[in-house]
C-alpha cells in the first residue's frame, strides 16, 4: 500500500492535470486551508448499516484502512452550516479524507429548491457552503467538491430511479412527513427528494455515505434502489452503507426545542450555532439554550435533553466522556456550565470562522475550485450514466 504522503501527492498531480486542462491557475490546488479536526476525540465509533444488516466498526488513526472506500455525501445550501451538520457529518467527512479514501462531497443545490429559496441569495449561499466545507478541512485537491446542479446526470439518473420507485414507499419517509407537515401545498420535489439523493450516491458508486441520523432511511432507499436496478437490468450498482455517529452527535438537538434536531432551515436562528456566529452570538445563544429546573450537570438525554445536548457538544469538542465532564463540573450549575460550553465552542470555531472569512474574500478562487470539482464529478457521473442508458435500453 502506498504511504499517505504519496497518495496525496498522486491526487494533487491528477488535480493539477485537470487544472491545466481547464485553464485554471495551479494555485487552485495549493489549498491554504487547514484541517480543523484537532481537538476531536482520537477514536470515534460509527455505525455502518447496509445491505448485509448492521455492522459496527471503530475507525480512527492515520493509516488508511483496506479496502479503500468510495465516500459520497452532500449538504444543502439552505443556510449556514451549523454544529449539527459539523459533528453529524462534515467533521467525519474530513476524517475520511484524511484516511485516504476516495471522497466526493456535493453542495446539493437541487435538493435545496425542494422548499422555496430566494433566487437573489441562493448562489452566494452555494459559494458560502463550499467555502464552509473547505474551512472545516475539506481539501479540494484530495476531495471532489462540487455543486450538484453542474452535473446534469444527477437529474437524469433521478428520473430512471423514480421510474423504479413506488409512491407508497416515498410517502412513509420521516423527513418528507416532517417537512411537508407545515405546508398547505406540498411540492412534488420534496416528495421525490430521496430518489434524487439515491441518484447522487449511485452515480459515484459510493460504498459508504456518512450522514446524520435523520438521513438513515434515505440511504436505505438508495440501497434498495440499487438492488431493484440490478435485478431488472443486471449488476450495475453496489448498495451503499450509511455511516452514522454512534453517539448523540448523529442527531444534535435544537437549542430552543431540544426534542427536535438542529436544522439550517428552522426559522429561529437561536436554535443553532452557525459557523459564522461571532463569539458574542455564540455566548448569547448558549446562555439562552433551553435546559430545565435541575441545576446539577449530568447526562440523561431522556429526561434532560437540553443539558445533555450541551454535554454532547462539549464532549465532541473536548474529547471528554460524559462522566469526565460531570466530574469536572461538580459544584457548577447549568447557568455556569453554559458559559463553559460557550468558551469551548468559541475557541473551536475561531480558526474555522477566520479561514471562512479569508476564503470568502476571493470569490473567483472559490468559483475556480467549484469548476474543477464539477469537471471531476462530471467525468465519473457521465461514465455511470452511459452504462445506465445502455442497460436500460435508451442507447445501443
Ligand atoms: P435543512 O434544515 O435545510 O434540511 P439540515 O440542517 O438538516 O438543513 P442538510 O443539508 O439537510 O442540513 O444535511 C447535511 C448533513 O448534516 C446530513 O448528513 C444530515 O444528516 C446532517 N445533519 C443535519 N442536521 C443534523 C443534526 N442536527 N445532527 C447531526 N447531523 C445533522
Ligand atoms: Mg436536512
Amino acid at each position: 500500500m502506498l504511504p499517505r504522503r504519496r497518495l496525496v501527492a498522486a491526487a494533487r498531480a491528477v488535480a493539477q492535470q485537470e487544472c491545466r486542462a481547464l485553464g485554471l491557475p495551479l494555485a487552485f490546488v495549493s489549498p491554504r486551508c487547514q484541517s480543523h479536526v484537532q481537538g476531536s476525540p482520537p477514536t470515534r465509533r460509527f455505525s455502518h448499516t447496509g445491505p448485509r444488516g448492521s455492522e459496527h466498526a471503530t475507525e480512527g488513526g492515520s493509516q488508511p484502512p483496506t479496502p479503500k472506500k468510495t465516500i459520497f455525501s452532500g449538504i444543502q445550501p439552505t443556510g449556514v452550516l451549523h454544529l449539527g451538520n459539523y459533528f453529524g457529518a462534515v467533521r467525519r467527512w474530513v476524517e475520511l479524507q484524511e484516511q485516504g479514501h476516495n471522497v466526493i462531497f456535493s453542495v446539493v443545490d437541487l435538493h435545496s429548491i425542494t422548499l422555496p429559496q430566494d433566487p437573489a441569495s441562493l448562489h452566494s449561499q452555494i459559494l458560502n457552503m463550499a467555502a464552509s466545507l473547505i474551512a472545516c478541512g475539506i481539501d479540494p485537491a484530495r476531495a471532489v467538491l462540487f455543486q450538484q446542479s453542474r452535473v446534469s446526470e444527477h437529474a437524469q439518473l433521478n428520473w430512471v430511479l423514480g421510474c423504479l420507485t413506488t409512491i407508497a414507499r416515498l410517502g412513509h419517509l420521516p423527513q418528507y412527513k416532517e417537512k411537508s407537515a407545515a405546508l398547505k401545498e406540498v411540492p412534488l420535489g420534496l416528495y421525490v427528494y430521496p430518489v434524487l439523493q439515491a441518484a447522487d450516491i449511485l452515480l459515484y458508486r459510493a460504498t459508504h455515505v456518512p450522514v446524520g441520523e435523520d438521513q438513515l432511511q434515505h440511504i436505505q432507499l438508495a440501497a434498495h434502489l440499487a438492488r431493484v436496478f440490478n435485478n431488472k437490468y443486471g449488476r450495475t450498482f453496489r448498495p451503499p452503507h450509511s455511516m452514522v455517529c454512534d453517539d448523540a452527535t448523529g442527531r444534535l438537538r435544537s437549542l430552543r426545542q431540544p426534542t427536535k434536531k438542529m436544522s439550517k432551515s428552522e426559522a429561529d436562528p437561536k436554535s443553532r450555532i452557525e459557523l459564522t456566529d461571532t463569539p458574542d452570538q455564540i455566548l448569547e445563544k448558549l446562555k439562552k439554550a433551553v435546559t430545565d429546573c435541575t441545576s446539577a450537570v449530568y447526562y440523561d438525554p431522556e429526561t434532560r435533553p437540553g443539558v445533555s445536548n450541551l454535554m454532547t457538544i462539549h464532549s465532541a469538542i473536548a474529547g471528554l466522556s460524559y462522566d469526565e465532564i460531570r466530574a469536572q463540573c461538580e459544584g457548577k450549575d447549568t447557568g455556569q456550565y453554559k458559559l463553559l460550553v460557550a468558551d469551548v465552542v468559541i475557541e473551536h470555531l475561531r480558526p474555522i470562522r477566520q479561514e471562512l472569512t479569508r476564503l470568502l474574500e476571493d470569490k473567483a478562487h472559490l468559483v475556480g475550485l467549484l469548476d474543477l470539482g464539477a469537471a471531476r464529478a462530471k467525468a465519473i457521473a457521465a461514465s455511470t450514466w452511459t452504462e445506465v442508458r445502455r442497460k436500460v435500453g435508451l442507447s445501443e
